[in-house]
């Protein structure tokens, strides 16, 4: 049943806000479970990060603190097309992480010794030679030392994936309000109640929070203040090309992966961090990330004069859901990833590029998610944060606040992604 405009009167066991991968899986899972559950998504289901994003199913290269959940997140992936009982583009063809010097080879010997043996990761190192047999595109003159390889890391459509997952939360009863958004939580005595969503209150005996960028200013009064920033990331598709690249490459400075259809989805290096009030509140919290990495991306303080003058955004894409905050794309460097794109892998280097589009990255400083529940607020639940790798993780995430909102054991370690592991101040 798909319901919009539901009353105050109707208690909910789970109210999920954002109609993301995340909200979308917890609704599932707790639907699954026989919970009574509603999604409320202020815009389109799949129409922020999870309709966006580069489609990447990855374990390897992780944090290891998120390491637990996206290992248990891909063995829900595997099972995924048949539960879903429809196509949704996986391919575990694996991913592989080529390396440019030594020393990147060796950062990453360090994290397949570690992913391997404590974590039981079936990655491997690979020499040059063998790297140019697993990708016979690769051009002999790339300049590779080795990689890094995980057989059990894949990809999938992320709009597709997101919109199957959503479809079967309502086939098991799930319900959904689009449209508008929550526009605050309930909490009384420490307890949550609800959400409102246009001037009425919408009970729930708990409430999850998955709403991507949107998460901080709702959690903010009710007195998580997390310090999410975002950033707005660039991805080009290519045409389609009959040849068959079966793995996930991450290249020096773009990632690449076949689609189901054959064109070539490439990530756009580096990203634009459009100013915002908030920015400066947050700034603290990020001066170490900026100093080790000051080419993560570009800070672009024109952004708040820049929302005032219109563009074009980009043109409506059929099989991504349009998003009202209509992202600018950066045309100049999709060329620059395609090129680099073609100069890895020169068979291609002709294929141009059909579209480019944007999407809005929920950072977190340590860049891992905050998820679990938030103290002091009983019955408030938050996955969020992701920090440009929650596609692959999303399943599990939404599974972990389905078990919470049961009252059940999370289902994995969630050692060091606390939504509180923020309290008390950035670091001076
Ligand atoms: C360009 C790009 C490339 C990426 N590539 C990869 C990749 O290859 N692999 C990977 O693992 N991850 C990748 N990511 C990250 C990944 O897409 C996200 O981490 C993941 O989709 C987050 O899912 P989510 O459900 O938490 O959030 P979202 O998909 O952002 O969904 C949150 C939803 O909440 C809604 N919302 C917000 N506020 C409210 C409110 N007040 N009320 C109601 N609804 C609200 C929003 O409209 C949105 O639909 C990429 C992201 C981008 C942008």
């Amino acid at each position: 049943m798909t319901r919009t405009g539901v009353t105050s009167k109707h208690d909910w066991d789970l109210i999920v806000v954002g109609g993301g991968i995340v909200g979308c899986a917890a609704a599932l899972y707790a639907a699954r479970m026989g919970m009574a559950c509603l999604i409320v998504e202020r815009d389109m289901i799949g129409s922020a990060q999870s309709g966006r994003n580069l489609g990447f199913v990855r374990q390897q290269a992780r944090d290891f603190r998120e390491l637990p959940l996206m290992i248990a997140a891909t063995r829900l992936w595997e099972g995924l097309e048949a539960e879903l009982g429809r196509s949704i583009g996986w391919h575990q063809g694996g991913n592989v992480s080529l390396a440019m010097s030594e020393v990147e080879l060796a950062s990453r010997r360090e994290w397949q010794y570690r992913g391997s043996g404590e974590f039981g990761l079936d990655t491997r190192m690979l020499s040059a030679v063998e790297t140019y047999n697993l990708l016979p595109h690769l051009t002999p003159d790339s300049g590779i030392v080795g990689a890094m390889y995980t057989p059990s890391d894949g990809r999938a459509e992320p709009a597709r994936a997101t919109r199957a997952i959503f479809e079967a939360a309502l086939q098991l009863g799930a319900s959904v309000s689009l449209g508008t958004g929550v526009s605050r939580i309930d909490v009384s005595a420490g307890q949550v109640t609800g959400v409102w969503i246009g001037g009425t209150l919408h009970r729930a005996r708990t409430v999850a929070v998955a709403a991507g960028a949107g998460s901080a200013a709702l959690l903010r009064r009710v007195g998580l203040d997390l310090p999410q920033e975002r950033i707005r990331a660039t991805v080009a598709r290519t045409a389609r090309r009959p040849e068959r690249m079966p793995q996930c490459v991450s290249g020096p400075t773009t990632g690449i992966r076949q689609d189901a259809d054959g064109a070539f989805v490439i990530s756009v290096a580096g990203g634009e961090y459009d100013v915002r009030p908030d920015s400066w509140r947050h700034m603290r919290w990020y001066a170490a990330t900026r100093r080790e990495n000051p080419e993560a991306a570009k800070i672009n303080y024109l952004a708040p004069l820049q929302r005032l003058w219109p563009h074009r955004g980009q043109a409506p894409l059929a099989d991504i859901p349009p998003s009202r905050d209509r992202l600018r794309p950066e045309s100049q460097r999709a060329e620059q990833a395609r090129q680099e794109f073609g100069r890895l892998f020169p068979a291609f280097a002709e294929v141009p590029l059909q579209t480019i589009w944007a999407g809005e990255i929920d950072t977190l400083p340590d860049v891992v998610p905050a998820i679990g529940p938030v103290s002091g607020v009983e019955g408030l639940l938050v996955a969020t944060g992701f920090s440009g790798h929650g596609f692959g993780p999303g399943p599990m995430a939404g599974c972990v606040l389905a078990n919470l909102a049961a009252g059940r054991d999370a289902g994995v370690d969630l050692t060091g992604l606390s939504p509180d592991r923020f309290r008390g101040g950035a670091p001076r």
